[in-house]
């Protein structure tokens, strides 16, 4: 049954599902939230892990660019601290209000016939928050988020699949034994640095295995899925795993990026291809038609 679904999909469509990143795509970078969250990891960095504000920019950056997040760089180079805590202190004091509903896109995803998914590296706080604002909490199937790639009991994640939840867990402290703290600054001012960056134990894109795992999770062929995505390093790294790409935010396609978008609310017109399943659905087929594929217009 679900191979024949399958079949007359392929017949009808390039695509099955989309997946999405939330910030800065789902909603203009311009609302000041990713300003505000970089503020904000910018305090906790100072005032709950007592790093000298003047190193903060340089570390900052060199973390972000290594690990993915600041977070996951953070752990790496040997910080410890509550994920709950972490995220309610950068999430938990963003100008939320500043995301507006957004009847226009709501309208065009529940146009649009195919799977829809969140993948973000925030928590599962931030995504519903934001998602309400939005007006799009009941667009999606399933969101992947910070605990669904970092469940709870766990510093590296194990190779058994069937324990991940496809909707997150909630997080909890996990402990280091070391009290050193890699000094990644030191290291990048090195000509040869004769030490190896530090792993860290948190999954988060734009890590290819993040990405295998969340289209795993969710049961996704990466060739049949559009991946949304302001992040070119993020685009790049989806590209990789075979995914069709999307950048938003931009109208200049940059290598690994299928498409570009200035806004989401572009969507129609840059990809047209989107709605042939919706005109391809009404000429009729006999016999069984994917549940979901029949939504019209
Ligand atoms: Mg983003």
């Amino acid at each position: 049954m679900e191979f024949d679904d399958r079949f007359m999909q392929a017949q009808r469509t390039k695509f099955d599902c989309l997946l999405f990143d939330l910030d800065d795509t789902l909603y203009p970078y311009s609302s000041g939230i990713a300003t505000a969250c970089r503020i904000n990891i910018e305090d906790y960095m100072v005032e709950k892990l007592g790093i000298d504000r003047s190193i903060i920019p340089e570390l900052g950056n060199l973390l972000y660019k290594n690990y993915g997040t600041t977070m996951a760089g953070l752990r790496a180079i040997g910080y410890d601290f509550d994920y709950d805590e972490y995220h309610s202190f950068v999430h938990g004091r963003l100008p939320y209000e500043n995301i507006k509903p957004d009847p226009v896109l709501r309208s065009l995803l529940l146009n649009l016939p195919y799977r829809k998914i969140i993948f973000t590296n925030a928590d599962q706080i931030h995504a519903a928050k934001a998602l309400s604002r939005l007006g799009l909490e009941d667009i999606f199937e399933g969101i992947i988020c910070f605990e669904t790639l970092n469940p709870i009991h766990k510093n590296t994640v194990s190779d058994d699949e069937d324990d991940i939840e496809f909707v997150g867990l909630s997080s909890t402290t996990t402990t280091t034994s070391s009290s050193q703290i890699f000094d990644i600054i030191g290291h990048f001012a090195t000509a040869n640095p004769t030490s190896k960056l530090p792993k860290t134990p948190i999954v988060c894109k734009p890590s290819e295995d993040a990405i295998e795992r969340a289209l795993k999770i969710a049961n996704i062929n990466p060739q049949r899925t559009l991946f949304f995505e302001d992040s070119v390093r993020n685009i790049q790294a989806g590209k990789r795993v075979g995914l069709q790409t999307v950048l938003v935010g931009t109208s200049q396609r940059v290598k690994g990026a299928d498409y570009a978008l200035e806004s989401i609310h572009n969507l129609r017109e840059a990809i047209p291809e989107l709605w042939e399943a919706d005109r391809k659905s009404k000429v009729g087929y006999s016999g069984k038609v994917a549940v979901e594929t029949s939504v019209t217009a």
